[in-house]
Protein backbone atom coordinates (compact mmCIF):
# COMPACT_ATOMS: atom_id res chain seq x y z
CA UNK A 1 0.00 0.00 0.00
CA UNK A 2 1.63 3.67 -1.04
CA UNK A 3 2.18 6.05 1.79
CA UNK A 4 0.41 8.92 1.38
CA UNK A 5 3.68 11.10 1.66
CA UNK A 6 4.91 8.84 -1.36
CA UNK A 7 2.20 9.59 -4.18
CA UNK A 8 3.55 11.71 -6.84
CA UNK A 9 3.72 15.85 -6.74
CA UNK A 10 5.11 18.08 -8.63
CA UNK A 11 7.49 20.55 -7.11
CA UNK A 12 4.71 23.02 -5.38
CA UNK A 13 2.77 20.06 -3.95
CA UNK A 14 0.12 19.50 -6.08
CA UNK A 15 -0.86 15.95 -6.10
CA UNK A 16 -1.20 13.86 -9.07
CA UNK A 17 -3.81 11.44 -9.54
CA UNK A 18 -4.98 11.68 -13.11
CA UNK A 19 -2.84 10.11 -16.43
CA UNK A 20 -3.91 10.71 -19.74
CA UNK A 21 -2.59 7.96 -21.90
CA UNK A 22 -2.27 8.81 -26.13
CA UNK A 23 -2.46 5.63 -27.61
CA UNK A 24 -2.02 6.69 -31.28
CA UNK A 25 -1.21 9.86 -33.63
CA UNK A 26 -3.88 8.92 -35.95
CA UNK A 27 -7.09 10.27 -36.38
CA UNK A 28 -9.87 9.77 -38.77
CA UNK A 29 -11.22 13.97 -38.86
CA UNK A 30 -9.41 16.90 -39.43
CA UNK A 31 -10.48 19.30 -37.02
CA UNK A 32 -9.81 22.66 -38.13
CA UNK A 33 -8.60 23.51 -34.08
CA UNK A 34 -6.13 20.43 -34.00
CA UNK A 35 -5.54 19.91 -38.28
CA UNK A 36 -4.20 16.46 -38.06
CA UNK A 37 -2.66 15.25 -41.27
CA UNK A 38 -5.80 12.31 -41.81
CA UNK A 39 -4.47 10.21 -44.80
CA UNK A 40 -1.33 11.61 -45.09
CA UNK A 41 1.41 8.91 -46.49
CA UNK A 42 4.22 8.95 -43.74
CA UNK A 43 7.74 8.51 -43.77
CA UNK A 44 7.98 6.53 -41.01
CA UNK A 45 5.65 5.40 -38.72
CA UNK A 46 6.45 7.03 -35.06
CA UNK A 47 7.65 4.60 -32.69
CA UNK A 48 3.96 3.62 -30.65
CA UNK A 49 3.66 1.76 -27.69
CA UNK A 50 1.82 -1.71 -27.75
CA UNK A 51 -0.39 -2.44 -25.39
CA UNK A 52 1.74 -4.20 -23.08
CA UNK A 53 3.90 -1.12 -22.98
CA UNK A 54 0.75 0.68 -22.50
CA UNK A 55 -0.33 -1.19 -19.70
CA UNK A 56 2.96 -1.29 -17.98
CA UNK A 57 3.51 2.28 -18.01
CA UNK A 58 -0.20 2.90 -17.15
CA UNK A 59 1.05 0.44 -13.95
CA UNK A 60 3.68 2.15 -12.96
CA UNK A 61 2.03 5.55 -12.77
CA UNK A 62 -0.95 3.83 -10.79
CA UNK A 63 1.98 2.73 -8.21
CA UNK A 64 2.67 6.67 -7.74
CA UNK A 65 -0.95 7.26 -6.78
CA UNK A 66 -2.77 8.22 -10.33
CA UNK A 67 -6.54 7.22 -9.41
CA UNK A 68 -7.92 7.80 -13.01
CA UNK A 69 -6.88 7.20 -16.46
CA UNK A 70 -8.14 8.69 -19.66
CA UNK A 71 -7.66 6.97 -22.96
CA UNK A 72 -7.19 9.94 -26.23
CA UNK A 73 -4.87 10.38 -29.21
CA UNK A 74 -5.60 11.01 -31.79
CA UNK A 75 -8.32 8.42 -32.57
CA UNK A 76 -7.77 6.17 -29.44
CA UNK A 77 -10.68 4.20 -31.30
CA UNK A 78 -8.79 3.02 -34.40
CA UNK A 79 -7.16 0.82 -32.35
CA UNK A 80 -8.40 -2.55 -32.65
CA UNK A 81 -6.68 -3.54 -29.21
CA UNK A 82 -8.43 -0.61 -27.52
CA UNK A 83 -10.83 -2.83 -25.24
CA UNK A 84 -8.07 -5.17 -24.41
CA UNK A 85 -6.31 -2.00 -22.98
CA UNK A 86 -9.02 -0.97 -21.07
CA UNK A 87 -9.72 -4.31 -19.78
CA UNK A 88 -5.86 -4.71 -18.91
CA UNK A 89 -6.09 -0.95 -17.13
CA UNK A 90 -9.27 -1.00 -15.28
CA UNK A 91 -8.46 -3.29 -12.30
CA UNK A 92 -5.35 -0.84 -11.66
CA UNK A 93 -7.51 2.02 -11.07
CA UNK A 94 -10.59 0.42 -9.54
CA UNK A 95 -12.25 1.34 -12.95
CA UNK A 96 -11.39 4.13 -13.28
CA UNK A 97 -10.87 4.30 -16.87
CA UNK A 98 -12.32 6.88 -19.43
CA UNK A 99 -12.27 7.13 -23.36
CA UNK A 100 -11.93 10.74 -25.04
CA UNK A 101 -13.14 9.49 -28.84
CA UNK A 102 -14.81 11.69 -31.77
CA UNK A 103 -17.05 9.24 -31.71
CA UNK A 104 -17.29 8.30 -35.22
CA UNK A 105 -16.55 4.66 -34.52
CA UNK A 106 -18.43 4.33 -31.19
CA UNK A 107 -21.71 3.22 -32.09
CA UNK A 108 -21.02 -0.85 -32.31
CA UNK A 109 -18.29 -1.07 -29.57
CA UNK A 110 -19.73 1.32 -26.92
CA UNK A 111 -20.84 -1.88 -25.24
CA UNK A 112 -17.84 -3.76 -25.66
CA UNK A 113 -16.07 -1.15 -24.02
CA UNK A 114 -18.57 -1.37 -20.99
CA UNK A 115 -18.18 -5.18 -20.73
CA UNK A 116 -13.66 -4.55 -21.19
CA UNK A 117 -14.55 -2.16 -17.78
CA UNK A 118 -14.50 1.49 -19.27
CA UNK A 119 -16.36 3.49 -17.34
CA UNK A 120 -16.89 6.72 -19.09
CA UNK A 121 -16.43 8.70 -22.37
CA UNK A 122 -16.11 11.98 -23.12
CA UNK A 123 -16.94 12.32 -26.88
CA UNK A 124 -15.85 15.84 -29.50
CA UNK A 125 -18.92 17.28 -30.96
CA UNK A 126 -18.44 20.74 -31.74
CA UNK A 127 -21.81 21.02 -34.17
CA UNK A 128 -25.37 20.10 -33.23
CA UNK A 129 -25.75 20.06 -37.20
CA UNK A 130 -24.97 18.19 -39.79
CA UNK A 131 -23.20 20.60 -42.37
CA UNK A 132 -21.63 22.55 -39.90
CA UNK A 133 -20.08 19.38 -38.71
CA UNK A 134 -18.68 18.55 -42.25
CA UNK A 135 -16.72 22.13 -42.13
CA UNK A 136 -15.10 21.54 -39.47
CA UNK A 137 -14.14 17.53 -39.20
CA UNK A 138 -13.59 17.47 -42.81
CA UNK A 139 -15.98 14.33 -42.40
CA UNK A 140 -19.81 14.11 -43.32
CA UNK A 141 -20.30 12.01 -40.09
CA UNK A 142 -22.49 14.02 -37.53
CA UNK A 143 -25.24 10.76 -37.87
CA UNK A 144 -22.15 8.19 -36.94
CA UNK A 145 -21.19 10.48 -34.05
CA UNK A 146 -24.92 11.55 -32.68
CA UNK A 147 -25.06 7.31 -33.15
CA UNK A 148 -22.45 7.18 -31.11
CA UNK A 149 -23.35 8.98 -28.18
CA UNK A 150 -26.86 7.32 -28.15
CA UNK A 151 -25.24 4.05 -28.22
CA UNK A 152 -22.57 5.06 -25.22
CA UNK A 153 -25.44 6.30 -23.18
CA UNK A 154 -27.15 2.88 -23.50
CA UNK A 155 -24.79 1.54 -22.81
CA UNK A 156 -24.47 2.88 -19.65
CA UNK A 157 -21.38 4.86 -20.01
CA UNK A 158 -21.05 7.80 -18.37
CA UNK A 159 -21.39 10.38 -21.20
CA UNK A 160 -20.03 14.01 -21.75
CA UNK A 161 -19.59 16.18 -25.05
CA UNK A 162 -17.21 18.93 -25.78
CA UNK A 163 -17.08 21.60 -27.98
CA UNK A 164 -14.21 23.63 -28.91
CA UNK A 165 -15.44 27.08 -29.96
CA UNK A 166 -14.16 28.85 -32.68
CA UNK A 167 -15.38 32.80 -33.60
CA UNK A 168 -16.43 32.28 -37.40
CA UNK A 169 -16.41 29.00 -37.55
CA UNK A 170 -18.84 27.21 -34.78
CA UNK A 171 -20.24 29.95 -32.76
CA UNK A 172 -23.53 29.78 -34.05
CA UNK A 173 -23.64 26.33 -32.85
CA UNK A 174 -22.93 27.17 -28.98
CA UNK A 175 -27.03 27.59 -28.77
CA UNK A 176 -28.05 24.63 -30.73
CA UNK A 177 -25.61 22.59 -28.28
CA UNK A 178 -26.73 24.00 -25.26
CA UNK A 179 -30.48 22.90 -26.47
CA UNK A 180 -29.26 19.92 -27.04
CA UNK A 181 -27.75 19.47 -23.51
CA UNK A 182 -31.11 20.68 -21.88
CA UNK A 183 -33.67 18.85 -24.25
CA UNK A 184 -31.51 15.67 -24.14
CA UNK A 185 -29.67 15.73 -20.76
CA UNK A 186 -26.89 15.89 -21.75
CA UNK A 187 -23.47 17.14 -20.33
CA UNK A 188 -21.74 19.59 -22.98
CA UNK A 189 -18.75 21.14 -22.18
CA UNK A 190 -17.26 24.19 -24.18
CA UNK A 191 -13.80 24.26 -24.30
CA UNK A 192 -11.97 27.93 -25.07
CA UNK A 193 -9.89 27.61 -28.48
CA UNK A 194 -6.22 26.80 -27.30
CA UNK A 195 -2.90 27.89 -29.05
CA UNK A 196 -0.30 25.57 -30.39
CA UNK A 197 1.77 24.58 -32.69
CA UNK A 198 0.52 25.51 -36.43
CA UNK A 199 -3.17 25.00 -35.43
CA UNK A 200 -3.57 28.44 -36.95
CA UNK A 201 -5.32 30.37 -33.40
CA UNK A 202 -5.83 33.67 -33.65
CA UNK A 203 -6.87 36.40 -30.85
CA UNK A 204 -10.36 37.00 -33.69
CA UNK A 205 -11.22 33.50 -32.86
CA UNK A 206 -11.11 33.24 -29.49
CA UNK A 207 -14.29 33.39 -27.55
CA UNK A 208 -13.71 33.53 -23.48
CA UNK A 209 -15.88 30.96 -21.71
CA UNK A 210 -18.03 34.11 -20.04
CA UNK A 211 -19.37 35.09 -23.40
CA UNK A 212 -20.06 31.63 -24.23
CA UNK A 213 -22.13 31.59 -20.74
CA UNK A 214 -24.12 34.12 -21.54
CA UNK A 215 -25.09 33.27 -24.92
CA UNK A 216 -26.42 30.45 -23.65
CA UNK A 217 -28.30 31.96 -20.69
CA UNK A 218 -29.35 34.43 -23.40
CA UNK A 219 -30.28 31.92 -26.07
CA UNK A 220 -32.15 29.61 -23.85
CA UNK A 221 -33.46 32.33 -21.50
CA UNK A 222 -32.85 31.05 -18.22
CA UNK A 223 -30.08 31.50 -15.38
CA UNK A 224 -27.64 28.62 -15.29
CA UNK A 225 -26.85 28.07 -11.70
CA UNK A 226 -23.12 26.75 -11.60
CA UNK A 227 -22.47 23.43 -9.17
CA UNK A 228 -19.96 23.54 -6.35
CA UNK A 229 -16.72 21.58 -7.95
CA UNK A 230 -16.86 18.64 -5.77
CA UNK A 231 -14.16 16.29 -6.84
CA UNK A 232 -10.70 17.33 -9.00
CA UNK A 233 -10.87 14.08 -10.86
CA UNK A 234 -13.98 15.49 -12.75
CA UNK A 235 -11.30 17.92 -14.76
CA UNK A 236 -11.03 21.59 -14.63
CA UNK A 237 -14.75 22.22 -16.06
CA UNK A 238 -17.34 25.04 -14.25
CA UNK A 239 -20.23 23.01 -14.60
CA UNK A 240 -23.81 24.94 -14.39
CA UNK A 241 -27.57 23.32 -13.95
CA UNK A 242 -30.08 24.36 -16.72
CA UNK A 243 -33.19 24.62 -14.45
CA UNK A 244 -35.77 22.44 -15.51
CA UNK A 245 -33.30 20.14 -17.34
CA UNK A 246 -31.34 17.25 -16.59
CA UNK A 247 -29.12 18.89 -18.89
CA UNK A 248 -25.89 20.37 -17.73
CA UNK A 249 -23.62 22.80 -19.44
CA UNK A 250 -19.76 23.85 -18.66
CA UNK A 251 -17.23 25.91 -20.11
CA UNK A 252 -13.20 24.82 -19.92
CA UNK A 253 -11.73 28.12 -19.54
CA UNK A 254 -7.82 27.22 -19.93
CA UNK A 255 -6.89 30.68 -21.37
CA UNK A 256 -9.13 33.19 -19.62
CA UNK A 257 -9.34 32.32 -16.23
CA UNK A 258 -6.87 29.35 -15.77
CA UNK A 259 -7.09 26.64 -13.48
CA UNK A 260 -3.24 25.21 -13.11
CA UNK A 261 -3.31 26.51 -9.23
CA UNK A 262 -5.32 23.07 -9.16
CA UNK A 263 -4.05 20.74 -11.63
CA UNK A 264 -3.66 17.08 -10.89
CA UNK A 265 -2.49 15.82 -14.23
CA UNK A 266 0.21 13.95 -16.40
CA UNK A 267 0.35 12.77 -19.56
CA UNK A 268 2.16 9.95 -21.74
CA UNK A 269 2.14 10.16 -25.38
CA UNK A 270 2.15 7.03 -27.51
CA UNK A 271 5.54 7.41 -27.63
CA UNK A 272 5.84 6.75 -24.38
CA UNK A 273 7.00 10.61 -23.27
CA UNK A 274 5.71 12.11 -20.41
CA UNK A 275 4.46 15.66 -19.98
CA UNK A 276 3.95 17.39 -16.62
CA UNK A 277 2.44 19.99 -18.47
CA UNK A 278 0.28 19.83 -21.58
CA UNK A 279 1.66 23.15 -22.67
CA UNK A 280 4.18 24.20 -20.34
CA UNK A 281 7.13 21.19 -19.71
CA UNK A 282 9.14 19.19 -22.46
CA UNK A 283 8.76 15.54 -22.75
CA UNK A 284 10.36 13.03 -21.01
CA UNK A 285 11.20 9.48 -22.92
CA UNK A 286 9.94 6.56 -20.61
CA UNK A 287 9.63 4.12 -24.05
CA UNK A 288 13.13 4.31 -24.58
CA UNK A 289 14.24 3.33 -20.75
CA UNK A 290 11.18 0.47 -20.51
CA UNK A 291 12.03 -0.87 -24.01
CA UNK A 292 15.95 -1.04 -23.16
CA UNK A 293 14.89 -2.62 -20.06
CA UNK A 294 15.23 -0.38 -17.13
CA UNK A 295 13.85 -1.22 -13.37
CA UNK A 296 10.89 -0.19 -12.07
CA UNK A 297 12.73 1.97 -9.01
CA UNK A 298 15.02 3.91 -12.63
CA UNK A 299 11.53 5.00 -14.34
CA UNK A 300 9.65 5.81 -11.56
CA UNK A 301 12.68 8.10 -10.67
CA UNK A 302 12.63 9.41 -14.16
CA UNK A 303 8.59 9.98 -13.41
CA UNK A 304 9.39 11.67 -9.96
CA UNK A 305 12.18 14.54 -11.29
CA UNK A 306 9.88 15.31 -14.43
CA UNK A 307 7.17 15.63 -12.18
CA UNK A 308 9.01 18.24 -9.91
CA UNK A 309 10.10 20.27 -13.00
CA UNK A 310 6.20 21.26 -13.57
CA UNK A 311 5.31 24.56 -14.30
CA UNK A 312 2.98 26.59 -11.83
CA UNK A 313 1.32 27.51 -15.03
CA UNK A 314 0.81 26.86 -18.33
CA UNK A 315 2.93 29.91 -20.70
CA UNK A 316 0.09 31.00 -22.27
CA UNK A 317 -0.65 32.67 -18.61
CA UNK A 318 1.58 35.58 -19.72
CA UNK A 319 0.60 35.67 -23.23
CA UNK A 320 3.65 33.35 -24.22
CA UNK A 321 3.55 30.69 -26.75
CA UNK A 322 3.28 26.94 -25.54
CA UNK A 323 5.95 24.66 -25.40
CA UNK A 324 4.11 22.18 -28.19
CA UNK A 325 6.39 21.04 -30.83
CA UNK A 326 3.63 18.52 -32.02
CA UNK A 327 0.15 19.37 -32.54
CA UNK A 328 -2.32 18.30 -30.14
CA UNK A 329 -3.68 15.28 -31.72
CA UNK A 330 0.42 13.67 -30.89
CA UNK A 331 0.76 14.98 -28.03
CA UNK A 332 -3.08 13.12 -26.57
CA UNK A 333 -5.60 16.29 -26.02
N1 LIG B 1 -9.86 12.16 -31.29
C1 LIG B 1 -10.35 12.35 -29.96
C2 LIG B 1 -11.39 13.44 -29.94
O1 LIG B 1 -11.67 14.01 -31.00
O2 LIG B 1 -11.94 13.70 -28.89
C3 LIG B 1 -9.29 12.60 -28.92
C4 LIG B 1 -8.17 13.51 -29.27
S1 LIG B 1 -8.58 15.21 -29.35
C5 LIG B 1 -6.99 15.90 -29.66
C6 LIG B 1 -8.88 15.51 -27.64
C7 LIG B 1 -9.46 16.83 -27.28
O3 LIG B 1 -8.59 17.86 -27.63
C8 LIG B 1 -10.78 17.10 -27.91
O4 LIG B 1 -11.76 17.24 -26.93
C9 LIG B 1 -10.56 18.39 -28.62
O5 LIG B 1 -11.69 19.12 -28.51
C10 LIG B 1 -9.37 18.99 -27.87
N2 LIG B 1 -8.61 19.96 -28.67
C11 LIG B 1 -7.83 19.72 -29.72
N3 LIG B 1 -7.32 20.88 -30.21
C12 LIG B 1 -7.80 21.88 -29.42
C13 LIG B 1 -7.63 23.29 -29.42
N4 LIG B 1 -6.89 23.92 -30.32
N5 LIG B 1 -8.25 23.99 -28.47
C14 LIG B 1 -9.02 23.37 -27.54
N6 LIG B 1 -9.22 22.04 -27.50
C15 LIG B 1 -8.61 21.30 -28.44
Amino acid sequence: MLRVKDCLKDGLGRPITYLRTSITEECNLSCVYCRPRTGAPRRTEPPTMNRHEVVSLVKLFTQLGIRKVRLTGGEPMLRKDLETIVAMIAPEVDGRVHLTTNGMRLAGRARGLRDAGLLGVNISLDAAERESFRRLTKKDGFSRVMAGIHAARSAGLKTKLNAVVMRGWNDDQVLPLARLAMNEGFQVRFIEFMPYKDNGWDEEQFIPAEEILQRVQEGLGVALQEEPTINLEEGPARLFAIPGSSGKVGVISTLSARFCNRCNRVRLTSRGEMKACLFGNASVDLLGPLRNRATSDDLTRLIRHAMKEKLDCHPMRDGDQPILSRGMWQVGG
